[in-house]
């Protein structure tokens, strides 16, 4: 058994929170477990929670989509969320479910070591690029630690409002380009802004 699937069978056991009670699956995460290309959305939805699996309502099938455009299958990258329990009714993750997950992350990301780490949403956002807003930082990278952290809209957001859909789409295109460099960006220094130049 990999050091992953321990992982998922201790998450599965997990009661931290009050939303371990209502939930039908625990959803840890799904995809190469030596993944360059980790993706982190929210928390699962209904379809996640009935299915133990992440992304595969429609939003996962817009992220499908999406990974098909630079040639990508899930099982070929990493597909997380922050928290791993469903919210009852598809609320918010409350802060202290976020904090309370936040080792199952960090143990994933320890297992998994990608070399990007593509942020879904203002969730994920808040924890790579704390004080920044998505609305401002969408499309831009930072390397830190040799990781680079790259900040996208959610693809629910996007997946209704047109030109999120776009921006979202163009964004994605620039990540076969980010992960050909990862070595030569170079670390934090030059500011987000700066690393917004990786065009398709
Ligand atoms: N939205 C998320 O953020 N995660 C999922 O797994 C599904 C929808």
């Amino acid at each position: 058994m990999s050091a992953l699937t321990e992982l998922y069978e201790e998450m599965a056991l997990c009661q931290q929170c009050e939303i371990a009670k209502s939930r039908n699956r625990v959803v840890p995460g799904e995809g190469a477990e030596d993944a360059d290309l980790l993706f982190i959305g929210e928390a699962p939805g209904w379809h996640e929670d009935q299915q133990g699996r992440p992304f595969v309502g429609q939003a996962g099938q817009y992220l499908d989509e999406l990974l098909a455009s630079i040639n990508l299958n899930r099982k070929q990258v990493y597909i997380a969320n922050v928290i791993k329990c469903r919210p009852q009714g598809n609320r918010d993750p409350l802060p202290a479910e976020i904090a309370n997950c936040r080792e199952w992350l960090d143990r994933q990301i320890e297992l998994i070591r990608p070399r990007i780490i593509v942020t879904l949403g203002r969730y994920s956002m808040a924890r790579y690029f704390p004080g920044k807003t998505i609305g401002k930082i969408h499309g831009t990278a930072q390397k830190r630690d040799n990781v680079i952290y790259y900040a996208m809209y959610h693809p629910a957001a996007a997946l209704h409002q047109q030109s999120l859909r776009t921006t979202i789409e163009s964004e994605m295109r620039k990540i076969p380009s980010l992960l050909a460099q990862v070595e030569l960006i170079p670390e934090d220094k030059p500011s987000a802004q700066q690393l917004k130049m990786f065009e398709e």
